[in-house]
């Protein structure tokens, strides 16, 4: 398939917001390429060359991308910087000075998919001394044969700065329509593509057997989606729900999912990058296994033998930050409070219920720093709410009832987990939302250049992000600094694509970074987007920052269906 194909869809895309147009674009072109196309699309739409665990970086600033347009249009560095100042986008610079190429290319040939993504790949690959040089050469290589369209969409991709706003459920919807001509596979591709989160494996799998998905089993070292907790308000009502439940503590530290395999060890964060490098003092635990080929989750988190508790999260990730790995390792081993088991001896245990994937966990742990949290079995709400006075005692975070029957729901937040935190049913309580966008400082806050942000809320049913708040407050000096800072490489022309909004920020970004926000209740506003109904969306009130979460990502923030019950809630 020739890349041109690509390209006209990106185009045709970017000036289409609707979803529905934008699956039916992607599903048209899923619908006539191969499998192996299929998967280097999916990358490609989603603005990687692998799944990002995989740690593929193309590794090129905007000064050496200025060099390669310079050099594949025969045009002067300094006529491509002006140009540059000019378009504000090197992708539109790419494709205006690469239409009239001054350079004749001696062999110019139709690009296809393939050839595009492999030549990406080796740009990607090239490391170490001199590959800059060999970057540019190939990224030159690849502007003589590019059409200006191409050249746009290459030079962005390239950058990172695709942005299309095409998401994963974009892309599964588009697969599912490519076969069916409406979403009846979603659900089938959803089920394989959170037991591997690779977006092009899925695809390819897909194309080559439409009617399989169902089949999928998880591969060691593939990180799987984690499983979501659904968060209700009082004991009584977790009893309700959930009936007999197994009861555990809810640790306040850094999940991670752990695959071993023949001497292997890769550790995944909740996020699902690959953070073994950083945890080698669990590396050594989990090698002293004897369980061979195994995948299983945990909390981890330091301990303070001093004081005989747990340090909290910010503490935990504090120490690591200032002593380094080593150092942190050997002064402030983790110890990590295995909750759940994915794989074991060859066999997938996702679909197994949560009771035999406890029973195995308690066959094979506490073994060392590898913790085995406590499971209590209870049937009353009396009971759950003196296992969770317990827990806060114990200075925990509350506790996590489980269904007993459930199997694993890898990517999905389903009442198979119910959480019961600290304040819940108070007036302090938390959200995680989005950062979409940030204002610039006035008054006082100038000299910092920020002046808060707008944050946004998931809507699952919707599959779109949906404004909640102005976050003003909250803030240290330092903080504000560091905001503007990051934010501001982060800017982005417009609102994120999958974002409903009616409250503009000064500066919208890449949507990316996740902040833990407090307020004091909710309520309703024509300016915000969250769960809107007769043209009013819920809004927190006296929102302020708590912390970044780098442990969560987009899709991980609350959802409107939590601000929803947590709206009634407060209603009473
Ligand atoms: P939250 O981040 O507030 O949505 O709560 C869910 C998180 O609690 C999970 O992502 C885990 O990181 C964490 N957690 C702590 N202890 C447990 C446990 N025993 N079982 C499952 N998750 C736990």
């Amino acid at each position: 398939m020739l890349f041109h194909k690509l390209a006209k869809v990106f185009e045709k895309v970017e000036s289409k917001s609707g979803r529905l147009e934008m699956t039916g674009l992607l599903g048209e072109l899923f619908r006539e390429a191969s499998p192996e196309e299929a998967e280097r699309i999916a990358y490609i739409v989603e603005g990687e060359l692998l799944p990002p665990y995989m740690g593929v970086d193309m590794g090129m600033g905007e000064k050496f991308v200025l060099q390669a347009i310079a050099d594949g249009s025969g045009y002067s560095r300094k006529e491509v910087d002006k140009e540059f100042a000019s378009l504000g986008d090197l992708g539109l610079v790419a494709e205006k000075l690469l239409s009239g190429k001054r350079q004749q290319s001696l062999h110019s040939e139709q690009l296809t998919i393939a050839y595009v993504y492999s030549a990406l790949m080796r740009i990607a690959k090239a490391s170490g001394h001199g590959s800059q040089d060999e970057k540019i050469k190939r990224l030159v290589e690849l502007y003589h044969s590019a059409k200006p369209l191409e050249a746009k969409y290459i030079t962005r991709f390239v950058l990172g700065q695709l942005r299309l706003g095409v998401g994963g459920p974009t892309i599964l919807d588009a697969l599912s329509f490519s076969e069916k001509g409406d979403k009846s596979l979603r659900e089938d591709l959803d089920h394989a593509y959170n037991l591997c989160s690779d977006i092009g494996f899925v695809a390819r799998r897909f194309k080559e057997h439409p009617h399989r998905m169902r089949e999928f089993r998880i591969e060691v070292f593939k990180p799987i989606m984690p499983a979501l907790a659904e968060r209700l308000a009082s004991p009584e009502e977790v009893v309700k729900k959930l009936g007999r439940c197994g009861v555990e503590q809810k640790y306040d530290g850094f999940r991670m999912m752990v695959h071993k395999k023949g001497g292997r060890v890769e550790i995944f964060s909740r996020r699902l990058e690959r953070i073994t490098p950083s945890f080698p003092d669990v590396v050594g635990e989990v090698e002293k296994l004897k369980a061979d080929e195994i995948i299983f989750e945990g909390e981890a988190l330091a301990f303070n033998e001093k004081e005989g508790r747990f340090y909290s999260f910010q503490e935990t990730m504090h120490r690591r930050r200032k002593y380094g790995v080593e150092e942190a390792s050997g002064k402030y081993p983790l110890h990590v409070y295995v909750f759940d088991l994915h794989y074991l001896g060859g066999k997938d245990w996702t679909g197994r219920t949560y009771l035999e994937r406890r029973k195995e966990l308690e066959r094979i742990f506490p073994r060392g720093n590898l913790k085995l949290g406590e499971m209590k079995v209870v049937d009353s709400a009396a009971e759950l709410q003196k296992l969770f006075d317990k827990a806060l005692e114990m200075r925990l975070e509350g506790i996590i009832a489980k269904d007993l029957d459930a199997p694993y729901t890898a990517g999905k937040r389903k009442f198979a987990w119910i959480k019961l935190k600290k304040s819940y049913g108070k007036s302090v309580d938390t959200v995680d939302a989005l950062i979409v966008g940030y204002y610039r400082g006035k008054g006082a806050r100038a000299e910092f250049g920020f002046g808060g942000l707008l944050v946004a809320v998931y809507n699952e049913k919707k599959e779109r992000f949906e404004t909640i708040a102005k976050v003003g407050s909250g803030f240290t000096e330092e903080e504000m600094g560091k905001f503007a800072e990051e934010l501001g490489k982060m800017r982005a022309k417009n609102a994120p694509a999958d974002l409903d909004y009616r409250m503009e920020p000064d500066f919208w970004v890449k949507p990316k970074t996740v902040v833990e926000i407090a307020y004091d209740n909710i309520t309703k506003s024509p300016v915000h987007t969250c769960g809107e109904e007769e043209g009013k969306g819920f809004a927190l009130r006296f929102p302020r920052l708590v912390r970044v979460r780098d442990d969560k990502g987009p899709y991980d923030v609350t959802t409107v269906k939590e601000i929803r019950d947590m709206y009634r809630e407060e209603a009473g």
